[in-house]
């Protein structure tokens, strides 16, 4: 099994479970794989296939994610075909030809053309293994239904002595027990590796207007310069919106939303996997499709819905292994937006705890992978040290003052304002709403004017989530005070409030309008430190133009990581070359002459 990993793959040792789970699918027993997104399922089927005689079927569910797959089997020099609406005949009767002659080692079929097929093609041919991936869609209970999917009961009735493996990134237990029995498996071994993405950094940022969270981003992507990462908003309007502001800063930014054509959406996707375009502001539409190892990092501009939107979203990231950051930006807004959105669904009930959840994500003072894993049913029993929490924890402070200004001018108000009113009747801004209501005669006015408005915004989030108040969301979002907040407000009791903390929009020292001074280091990473920097863009520039020769992209061609281990190991001998993880034979004399070109020019220049 390890010769086989090497010579074809490149690496060297196995993740987790994925030893475990291809003996048992060598053993020919029926299989449940649930893992993480970048787990690695899908070497869970390909090595069985490629040690097993004869053709294993693979079905998917959609075009694009065959297609990376397709090619980066055929990169590693191994015989993968796929089966979908967009061949034509020609491509059509050639495939036909090699499955007959038993050449083709891993057959991608759609569900719909998978039945068709049943009674024709795949009668022909020897099949060693049916493998099922993204199998959630088969259940009513994922979030992914495809009524397609229900068909695959053909594949035990058909080929009932045919192993089945079945994998997915959606772990909970009745969309579990519906793909064992929809799929009608035999005793399946289960597999649940844990969902832990230790590489993923976690970091929130609470209560920030929009100019802060566009400054704030632009500081961040100058950190990520040509690494590619997804921003993802509530709205069709809010990418649009963002892309914008961001074009404004120096960055191109791609747009990516159900309100666009077919075409466009394929267009700025192709132009992402292909690293003509580096950032995506997309709503959730963006990523099922997805399969582009290398994304490097993946901003929320808005809260999403619930932890299993959240950290699907930001599993997209960091595929590879290596490390990547993620960045959740939390505000007022979103949770009036959400809360109004969850009322008035269908599972009311259901959507306001999750959205409550998500919310208490946010705001937690604890490791948030921590809360993120134990959402998920595990439990870890150390704190990660890779999120803002563990770095940076939040210092506290009596605040029962700035509380008790806020609530008090809610109180004179007769409990009629929203936030916004109410940060101007404590900052003393005479707009017309504040004038032609009076309330530029209260008491409050101005007393909270040594506040600047933006940390009033995060602080009444805290106390939202302190419980000091309420929104009304049938009455324009007026806030009420709650027994809780009366409490703080008539002193009897005081109220810690976190110490803000804002040193990023501001960039790195606190200084101000140094916009383009920060250092823009390629990798963010410690891993990679000694690595050398200039050799890593030259190689990166050899990947390019190989994957536009191809017409593959470059992740295909070679990983980030082995991009990266070539810039640190510097091998200089084709055996040197081959070493290297993620070369395998055929990477190895397919490119090795290129890049040893590339690596002895650097070494020996000058
Ligand atoms: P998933 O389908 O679970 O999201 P993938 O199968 O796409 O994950 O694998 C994620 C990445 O991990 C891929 O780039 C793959 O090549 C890599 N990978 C898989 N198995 C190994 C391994 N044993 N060693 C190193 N890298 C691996
Ligand atoms: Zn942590």
């Amino acid at each position: 099994m390890l010769k086989t990993l090497k010579s074809y793959f490149g690496y060297t040792s196995f993740r987790p479970l994925q030893e475990q789970i291809i003996t048992t699918i060598l053993q020919k027993k029926d299989t449940l794989v649930l893992m993480p997104t970048g787990g690695g399922k899908s070497m869970c089927y390909q090595l069985p296939a490629l040690m097993m005689e004869g053709t294993t079927v693979v079905v998917s569910p959609l075009i694009s994610l065959m297609k990376d797959q397709v090619e980066s089997l055929q990169a590693n020099g191994i015989i993968a075909r796929a089966l979908n609406s967009t061949n034509d005949e020609t491509t059509n009767a050639q495939l036909y030809f090699e499955c007959i002659q038993g050449r083709v080692k891993l057959l991608y079929i759609s569900p719909e053309r998978l039945l068709f097929e049943s009674n024709h093609l795949l009668r022909d041919i020897k099949i060693s293994l049916f493998a099922i991936d993204e199998a959630h869609c088969i259940s009513h209970w994922g979030h992914d239904f495809r009524p397609e999917y229900t068909q695959l009961k053909v594949i035990r009735q058909y080929f009932p002595q045919v192993p089945v493996v079945a994998l997915t990134a959606t772990a909970d237990k009745i969309t579990r027990e519906d793909i064992i029995q929809q799929l009608n498996m035999r005793n399946p071994e289960i597999f649940i590796s844990s969902f832990d993405r230790p590489n993923l950094s976690l970091e929130v940022k609470r209560g920030y207007p929009q100019k802060e969270k566009i400054k704030t981003i632009a500081n961040f992507l100058r950190r990520h310069r040509k690494e590619s990462g997804i921003i993802y908003c509530m709205s069709r309007n809010g990418t649009e919106k963002v892309a914008s502001l961001l074009e404004e800063e120096g960055f191109h930014a791609g747009v990516y939303h159900a309100g666009l054509s077919n075409e466009q959406r394929e267009m700025t996707q192709d132009d992402f996997i292909n690293d003509r375009i580096q950032i995506i502001c997309a709503t959730i539409a963006f990523g099922m499709g997805i399969d582009k190892s290398n994304v490097r990092w993946v901003i929320h501009y808005n809260l999403p819905k619930s932890i299993e939107n959240f950290y699907q979203e930001i599993g997209r990231a960091g595929r590879d292994g290596l490390p990547s950051e993620t960045l959740l930006f939390y505000s007022f807004s979103d949770i009036v937006m959400l809360s109004r959105f969850a009322a008035e669904s269908n599972q009311q009930g259901i959507n306001l705890e999750k959205l409550n959840r998500m919310q208490q994500y946010a705001e937690s003072d604890i490791c948030r992978r921590r809360i993120l894993l134990n959402y998920f049913g595990e439990t870890m029993d150390h704190d990660c040290g890779n999120c803002d929490v563990c770095k940076n924890p939040p210092k506290r402070f009596d605040g029962t003052i700035i509380v008790q200004k806020a609530l008090s001018a809610i109180a004179r108000t007769n409990q009629q304002v929203g936030t916004r009113t109410l940060i101007d009747i404590l900052k003393g801004y005479a707009t017309y709403e504040v004038t032609e209501n009076g309330y530029d005669k209260l008491k409050t006015y101005g007393v909270g004017r040594d506040v600047p408005g933006k940390d009033w915004q995060d602080y009444l989030l805290q106390m939202l989530n302190l419980g000091y108040f309420e929104i009304a969301y049938n009455e324009s979002n007026h806030l009420k005070i709650t027994e809780a907040g009366k409490k703080v407000l008539f002193g009897k009791e005081r109220a810690q409030l976190i110490v803000i903390q804002r040193e990023d929009a501001r960039g790195k020292k606190g200084a101000k309008g140094h916009k383009d001074s920060a250092p823009a280091p390629l990798f963010v990473s410690t891993v990679f430190e000694e690595e050398d920097a200039e050799l890593f863009e030259s190689l990166r520039q050899l990947r390019k133009k190989l994957a536009d020769q191809l017409a593959i992209p470059a992740y295909i061609v070679l990983s980030d990581k082995t991009l990266h281990l070539l810039a640190l190991r510097k091998p200089e001998t084709i055996e040197e070359f081959g070493e290297i993880s993620g070369i395998g034979e055929f990477k190895k004399e397919k490119y090795g002459k290129e890049f040893l070109t590339v690596i002895s020019e650097h070494l020996y220049k000058g």
